[in-house]
């Protein structure tokens, strides 16, 4: 089947859908069991899509979770309140006091906080390491690190990262392979291809794709699954209903709108690298992107979400750049159908293994499905007012 299709049938099991399109939305804590032994074979099977006990699931998430495996490959799919839960969670269901990690350096901060705060009361060490360090990464390996987790492109500077040849280097040394594969979506980047062994979303940016829901998922090979499983149980991480059935409509049309996203980005992208007060793109479709023959080797798309660095921008100047923009709306997060622009105006404070560039602030968009004359003519008043200040 090709990726059009399975996007529209994974998850549309009879079983879930009954006579409508859309499996309904289940809200419910308790299930009730008619008999002692429909009570015992719920037990029994209480990890296989059955009905348990409403943390555990209804078809409402599993659903969802099907439909997950089914584009992005994996044998079991974890929901998470957010993607930041998915990481965290996904990372404290293999690691224990004593353990080391190795984080790349261009990670999502938040991610890096969780490592710097969380992990290190627990007396887990990370190491930060150069996105584009590829096979050289076993150097850092260490008898007791557990889990090498890479983010390709990294957050706002956008480094493509070699994944199969860390993972190689990760898998000799023992340890597991986890991926924020949020940029490449189930669609462009296929992580388990790839040598990952747990491949995390942030549902809330492409997959919801309307900015109107917090959603993480982690899925994991067969040989990972069972464990990230029962320590997501453990935890007691769930999903809500409404969240879950908003998360499997946007799946639909994710193949629809990632191709326009990625069209207009494309064509902003070309078009900022003719600008004079643009320093250089960080686009890693485009050839000046560090890693980008790896993105050429190993994705099959690229998405709406890339950075530039501006030449200079004193205070002022930037505030007149951002201040006036009607499309672009300045604010966190992504992958919903609207144009953002965010600031980031001192991007060493959160680069340790690595030198930060020297030029002005880096400006992230994320290009939404708007017409791209109408993009391009407001960032030229934005520029135009970045001069005039
Ligand atoms: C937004 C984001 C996350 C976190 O997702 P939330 O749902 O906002 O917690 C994780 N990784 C990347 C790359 C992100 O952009």
């Amino acid at each position: 089947m090709k990726k059009e299709t399975r996007l529209v049938d994974a998850g549309r099991r009879k079983e879930w859908t009954g006579k409508v399109v859309n499996p309904p939305v289940y809200h419910a804590s308790t299930v009730i069991f008619d008999t002692l032994a429909d009570m015992k074979n719920a037990i029994r099977h209480r990890e296989k899509n059955h009905l348990y006990y409403g943390r555990r699931g209804t078809p409402t998430q599993f659903a969802f979770q099907d439909a997950l495996c089914e584009l992005e490959g994996g044998a079991g799919c974890a929901l998470y309140p957010s993607g930041l839960a998915a990481i965290s969670g996904a990372i404290l269901s293999f690691v224990e006091s004593g353990d080391h990690i190795l984080m790349v350096d261009g990670a999502y901060e938040p991610t890096r906080s969780f490592c710097d705060t969380v992990l290190k009361r627990m007396g887990v060490e990370t190491t930060y390491y150069d996105p584009l360090i590829g096979a050289e990464i076993r150097k850092l390996l260490r008898p007791n690190t557990r889990v090498v987790f890479v983010e390709s492109p990294c957050s706002l500077t956008m480094e493509v990262q070699d994944v199969p040849a860390i993972a190689k280097a990760a898998h000799d040394h023992g340890a597991i392979v986890m991926m924020d594969n949020t940029w490449g979506t189930p669609l462009y980047f296929k992580p388990f291809e790839h040598g990952v062994d747990i491949s995390i979303q942030a549902a809330t940016k492409y997959i919801v794709g309307h900015s109107d829901v917090m959603l993480g998922t982690a899925t994991a090979t067969p040989e990972h699954w069972d464990q990230l499983r029962e320590m997501s149980f453990q935890m007691g991480y769930c999903a809500a209903p409404d969240d879950v059935y908003l998360a499997l409509r946007g799946l639909r049309t994710l193949g629809l709108r990632l191709k326009q996203h990625q069209e207009n980005a494309l064509i902003l992208a070309r078009w900022l690298e003719e600008r004079e007060e643009v320093d250089h793109v960080r686009h890693p479709a485009l050839p000046g992107c560090p890693g980008h023959d790896i993105w050429k080797r190993d994705f099959t798309g690229s998405c709406g979400l890339f950075s530039f660095f501006l030449k200079q921008g004193s205070e002022k100047a930037l505030a007149a750049f951002l201040d006036g923009m009607q499309h672009f709306k300045m604010g966190f997060s992504w992958g919903g159908y609207e144009s953002l622009i965010l600031p980031v105006q001192n991007i060493a404070r959160i680069r340790t293994a690595t030198p930060a560039p020297t030029s002005g602030p880096l400006i992230r968009l994320h290009v939404g499905i708007e017409h791209p004359d109408d993009l391009i003519a407001d960032l030229e008043q934005g520029f135009k007012r970045l001069r005039a200040n």
